[in-house]
C-alpha cells in the first residue's frame, strides 16, 4: 500500500470566485498535473471526495450562516466586500470540504502523508466569513474526527501569509487544539488579527499562538523563527494529528501580500513539519492554502510536497534579503515571553 494520498475532483476548479478575482480555480488541477510531469503523483494514492453534508458544516458553523450561503448559491451574490459567491458555490465549498474530511479520514486508514489541494478556508467562522472562505475545513475536519475517533490533542499549523482569523475565533476557548499561525503582520495586511499577545483564552491560555512577521521578511528569518517555536511546542503537546495549512501567499512574487520567502523555504518547512509528524503522531493532513501568482504558487505547493517527501529534486531561487531580521527576532522573543508559562522554549 502507498503511504501517502490525494484527494482530488474534477469540479476543484469551480472553486473560482471570477475572471477579475485572485482566486481562481485551477490551481488543483495545475498542481496535479505538474505533480504528474515530474513523477511524483505515482507516489500517491488518489481519492475521490464527496461533499460534505450539513451535519458536517453544523458541527462548526451556524444554520443560519449555512442557510444564508445556500440562498446566495442559487442567486449568486457576494458573502462579503472581498469574497463574491457565484452560483453553486455552497456545493463546491462542500465538496472542498469533503475533501479535507476525507484526507483526514485517510490518516486512520493507515496512510501517513494526505493532502487536499483544495482546503485551508481559515477565514471563516462559526457565523459569517470573508477573505475567499465559506466554510472552515479545517475546523470541520477537526469535528468529524473528534466524533469518529476521540481524538483529544490536535495541532494546526497555518502557515499561509494571513492570519487564520476563523479558526482563532472558533478555537481560543479550546486546549483541545493547538493552533499556531506564522503570517503577515495584522496591521499591514488583511485579516487585521493575529496579535502575538493573543495566546488563548481562560484554561486555553497557550494554545493559540501567533507570530506576525514585518512586511520584508525573508525565509532565512522566517525559519529561524519557525525552528524556535514549532518543533519544541509539538514536542511538549504530543498531538494525535497535525494539520498543516500550506498557503504559499508567503512567496516574495505574490500580488495580496509583502512577505519574501523563496521556493526553497517551502521545501524546509515541510521537511521539518514531516519529521514532527514522524516523531509524534505519523499523521499529517496538508491543506494548500493561499498563493495567487499561478507560477510561483504551482512551483511552491510542488516544493512543499517534495519536503514532506524528502524528495530532493526541488526547485531553488536566489534567496531575498530580510527587511527587519532584528523586528523578527524580537517578536520571536515576546512571543516566548507571553508563552513562558505554558511551554518551554
Ligand atoms: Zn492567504
Amino acid at each position: 500500500m502507498k503511504k501517502h494520498a490525494i484527494i482530488y475532483h474534477e469540479d476543484y476548479n469551480k472553486y473560482d470566485l471570477g475572471v477579475d478575482h485572485p482566486l481562481i480555480g485551477d490551481k488543483p488541477k495545475n498542481t496535479m498535473a505538474f505533480l504528474k510531469e515530474k513523477n511524483l503523483l505515482s507516489l500517491f494514492q488518489v481519492f475521490t471526495p464527496k461533499k460534505a453534508t450539513e451535519a458536517d458544516l453544523l458541527a462548526v458553523h451556524d444554520l443560519s450562516y449555512i442557510e444564508h450561503v445556500k440562498q446566495l448559491s442559487q442567486t449568486g451574490g457576494w458573502l462579503s466586500e472581498d469574497t463574491p459567491a457565484p452560483k453553486g458555490i455552497f456545493e463546491i465549498a462542500s465538496l472542498a470540504t469533503g475533501g479535507s474530511i476525507c484526507a483526514g479520514e485517510k490518516l486512520f486508514e493507515g496512510f501517513e502523508i494526505t493532502i487536499n489541494p483544495l482546503g485551508g478556508f481559515h477565514h471563516a467562522s462559526k457565523g459569517h466569513s470573508s477573505g475567499f472562505c465559506f466554510f472552515n475545513d479545517i475546523a470541520i475536519t477537526i469535528e468529524y474526527l473528534r466524533k469518529k475517533h476521540k481524538l483529544k490533542r490536535f495541532l494546526i499549523i497555518d502557515l499561509d501569509v494571513h492570519h487564520g482569523n476563523g479558526t482563532q475565533d472558533i478555537y481560543i476557548n479550546d486546549k483541545t487544539v493547538l493552533n499556531i499561525s506564522f503570517h503577515q503582520d495584522g496591521r499591514t495586511l488583511y485579516p487585521g488579527t493575529g496579535r502575538v499577545e493573543t495566546i488563548g483564552r481562560e484554561d486555553a491560555a497557550g494554545y493559540t499562538v501567533n507570530l506576525p512577521f514585518p512586511p520584508g521578511t525573508g525565509g532565512v528569518s522566517y525559519l529561524k523563527a519557525f525552528k524556535a517555536i514549532v518543533p519544541p511546542i509539538t514536542r511538549q503537546f504530543q498531538p494525535e494529528i497535525i494539520l498543516y495549512q500550506a498557503g504559499v501567499d508567503t512567496h516574495h512574487a505574490d500580488p495580496l501580500a509583502d512577505l519574501n520567502l523563496t521556493y526553497q523555504t517551502y521545501y524546509q518547512l515541510a521537511k521539518h513539519i514531516a519529521e514532527l509528524s514522524k516523531e509524534t503522531c505519523q499523521k499529517l493532513l496538508v491543506l494548500l492554502g493561499g498563493g495567487y501568482n499561478s507560477i510561483a504558487c504551482i512551483n511552491s505547493y510542488y516544493n512543499v510536497i517534495c519536503g514532506l517527501l524528502g524528495n530532493k529534486d526541488f526547485l531553488e531561487e536566489e534567496e531575498l534579503p530580510d527587511t527587519d531580521p532584528e523586528q523578527v527576532q524580537n517578536t520571536v522573543n515576546q512571543l516566548k515571553q507571553y508563552l513562558s508559562e505554558y511551554w518551554s522554549l
